[in-house]
């Protein structure tokens, strides 16, 4: 049982459902779970969200323009202002809206117009723009949203790095996650499942349009269709929350080869050249060094209260946790193995009375020992042969590739344009527009 929908009280825009749904062509609608729901219907590119997943039923609400589509073929259209009942079972999706019946064997999608005023929905006291899928899956149903990209960008840009921040920040955000989103969606990573991106931080936190801004929504419309390209191909633009005074390469911190665009930077106006932190101790170095003016800095004007404790952070195990946590008995040493030019602990090694085991890549390190970030040094305080506690000492949030969400704010506080903040974060790329 999922939450109820409910879509907001809109004032009908009569002439944008005509035009919307007389778009929608039948061979163009879902087929299978592989298929896209709709037509693009804006000319920019569409993105389909998993909202709810194995749904047997909902309570929604339709108030607003909108067409209805079942199994890719467009049913009704006009302004519906009444509650949608759907219930799903092996033989497809039954609902009732406004008191009529409809049917669909694999999709039944409810198309809202996006045009200005917006029809939306509703769900879990969130509300959507675009069209609400539901599509059969064993015997019961997802709740998809599609929706054009640039519509999901304003509920993603509120819910990555606040719209509250300055509008060039948010230009810049709002180019990378474009990027992103579109150099993703040649394979999205869950084509497989019906959809093509999730809305957690997986793929790109979303929000629907609760929390949407004036001016993020302006970032976003101001630079529509805009991506970051090298050698004419859209980069992977990932992006993070505080880098800690240097960022990282992708292959520091993932499988596979570097991403163009990229690579590490000191996130500084200062400092020069490229990141040479791969010793302890040029780590610990970097690490206390209060002189640089690094971007992402808590103590930098309008830095958000929630970001504060990740800029420099510290971080103290006692035996009985690592001995939880390694799992080779008592723990006797924790040693970094391997560390990138980014600073980044690529490998750690836990020796333990029952033996030792390597801890590879910067996400299985942080989740074994909770911790913001790969850029750390540990410290071990030993008693005989065995530690007694192991303390780490890092900065940044995050795998801190690509743009730096907070030295972003900065660079907008200080002035500097969404180009300027782009080519600080990705070097060698170009901005292009593909749609
Ligand atoms: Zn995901
Ligand atoms: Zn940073």
């Amino acid at each position: 049982m999922c939450s109820s929908f409910r879509t907001l009280a809109v004032v009908p825009a009569l002439l944008a459902v005509c035009l919307i749904v007389s778009s929608v062509q039948p061979q163009a609608a879902v087929r299978n779970k592989q298929d896209r729901a709709v037509t693009d219907i804006t000319g920019g590119k569409r993105v389909r969200i998993l909202l709810k997943s194995g749904c047997s039923s909902i309570s929604a609400f339709v108030n607003g323009t909108a067409g209805i589509v079942c199994d890719g073929v467009a049913v009704a259209n006009g302004v519906f202002a009444g509650d949608i009942r759907a219930n799903g079972s092996s033989g497809g999706i039954e609902a009732i809206i406004q008191g009529k019946r409809y049917h669909g064997t694999s999709a039944l999608v409810v198309i809202a117009t996006s045009g200005d005023p917006v029809a939306c929905f509703q769900i879990s006291s969130k509300r959507y723009r675009g069209s609400l899928v539901l599509q059969s899956r064993r015997g019961g149903f997802d709740v998809i949203n599609d929706l054009d990209i640039d519509d999901w960008l304003k509920g993603v840009l509120p819910a990555e790095i606040g719209a509250s921040s300055p509008v060039e920040a948010l230009k810049a955000q709002a180019v990378a996650a474009r990027s992103e989103a579109v150099h993703k969606l040649a394979r999205p990573p869950h084509a497989a499942e019906g959809y093509d991106f999730c809305t957690g931080v997986h793929c790109q936190a979303y929000k629907g349009m609760t929390d949407e801004g004036t001016i993020s929504n302006a970032a976003v419309d101001g630079t529509r269709g805009i991506v970051l390209t090298v050698n004419g191909q859209v980069i992977d633009a990932v992006y993070h929350n505080v880098c800690g005074g240097a960022t990282s390469s992708a292959d520091d911190v993932w499988d596979g080869p570097p991403e163009p665009g990229i690579v590490p930077v000191f996130d500084s106006r200062s400092a020069r050249g490229a990141p040479n932190l791969a010793s302890d101790e040029a780590m610990a170095r970097f690490i206390n060094d209060a002189s640089m003016d690094i971007f992402c800095n808590s103590s930098q004007p309008g830095y958000p209260n929630y970001a504060k404790k990740y800029f420099r952070w510290q971080k103290t195990l006692s035996a009985a946790e690592l001995e939880r946590v390694c799992g080779v008995g008592r723990v006797r040493d924790v040693v970094v193995t391997e560390r990138r030019a980014s600073g980044r602990v690529r490998k750690l090694r836990i020796e333990g009375e029952r033996g030792s085991r390597t801890v590879e890549k910067e996400l299985p390190i942080r989740n074994m020992f909770n911790l913001w970030s790969g850029l750390f040094v540990v410290r071990v305080l030993r008693s005989g042969n065995t530690v007694q506690s192991a303390t780490f000492t890092g900065a940044g949030n995050g795998h801190g590739a690509g743009l730096c969400q907070m030295g972003a704010r900065t660079m907008g506080f200080m002035g500097y344009s969404f180009t300027d903040i782009l080519g600080h974060y990705y070097r060698g790329t170009r901005l292009e527009r593909v749609y």
